[in-house]
């Protein structure tokens, strides 16, 4: 199936969500007053956008609504499109150096691994250009964990840098970035556990293993820190963002699993609710290809509909 169709079709829980309400809402249209301003932000609350985002959405409609004497359904539709565009836009690009190192965080199953094998893939043939992969298994605290990474390594082609269960993941990382500079690898992908005895082992098992990677990175390498969510989790996205800013520089949020949710609207709210921390890539499937980079007017196109 080609991408653009994949997209529109991993959107349409969400798209039903959004559509549904708004095609009531719309049924009883005559203008934009007070009365529909109200509806309409209360089903976009209901569509899992955040209290914030949606009086934000509301005022910039009222407010073009009133400049512009606007009056089709058909317009304010396409209006509402481009304010939720002007929220969600943001920087996909990366900027990569030669040599790159992606630390992938993320809580117990919101697609970490899987998300890995994805990025491999993608990097090895990103731009047009041959890149060669190297993914670290820093996952210890499961066996299962290195050995699923392992599958995905085969798949993408790529190889893999890990050790036994229960093993440092600081020292599965430090060998890694070795290797990486070492050999003419251009990026390197560290997979992290999400869960460990207590969350506040887990926050500084990944304090130090970003510790680690700054102290004996080298100039030429960048450094990456992805955050990974589970859009089914809807809001709750925002918490874990508050949580591990609080101990990491995230660079991106990857935002998985938006083809089994109707709770895609929550990716207003996390937009709305972090600015300076753009979402670089959605998850739309198990396979590896089902990976893509986040385009903000075609996420909104496709929820937005009356029909
Ligand atoms: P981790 O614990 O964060 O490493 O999560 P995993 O990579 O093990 O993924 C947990 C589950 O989510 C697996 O069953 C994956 O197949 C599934 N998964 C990951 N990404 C996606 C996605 O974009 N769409 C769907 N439908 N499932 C996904
Ligand atoms: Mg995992």
């Amino acid at each position: 199936m080609q991408l653009f169709n994949k997209l529109k079709e991993s959107f349409i829980k969400t798209k039903e969500n959004f559509s549904n309400k708004l095609k009531s809402i719309f049924a009883f249209f005559t203008k934009v007053d007070e009365d529909f301003l109200n509806k309409l932000e209360e089903s976009l609350i209901m569509s899992d956008v955040s209290v914030p985002a949606a009086s934000k959405i509301r005022e910039k409609l009222r407010e073009k609504c009133k400049y512009d004497n606007i009056q089709s359904p058909d317009e304010i539709l396409n209006i509402l499109k481009n304010i939720i565009i002007s929220i969600i836009n943001c920087e996909i690009k990366n900027n990569f150096a030669q040599k790159n190192i992606i630390l992938v965080a993320g809580i117990n199953g919101v697609g970490k691994t899987t998300t890995i094998g994805k990025l491999a893939n993608y990097y090895k043939n990103y731009k047009n250009q041959e890149h060669k992969i190297l993914i670290a298994a820093a996952d210890t605290f499961r066996a299962a964990a290195a050995e699923q990474l392992e599958l995905w390594a085969e798949r993408a082609e790529c190889e893999i840098v890990k050790k036994s269960e229960g093993s440092d993941p600081g020292a599965v990382v430090y060998e890694a970035l070795e290797k990486l500079k070492r050999e003419n690898f251009d990026f390197l992908i560290c997979d992290t556990a999400g869960r460990l005895h207590n969350k506040s082992n887990l926050m500084a098992e990944l304090s130090k293993i970003n510790r680690i990677i700054d102290k004996n990175i080298d100039k030429n390498i960048k450094k990456f820190i992805f955050l990974v969510l589970d859009a089914s989790t809807g809001q709750n996205m925002i918490n874990q963002v508050e949580e591990f800013s609080k101990i990491l520089n995230i660079n991106g949020l990857i935002i998985t699993k938006l083809d089994g949710t109707a709770k895609g609207g929550a990716i207003i709210s996390i937009r709305e609710k972090f600015p300076n921390i753009p979402i670089k890539y959605i998850g739309i499937g198990e396979q590896i290809e089902d990976l893509s980079e986040f385009d903000s007017r075609q996420f909104s196109d496709s929820i937005i509909s009356k029909q």
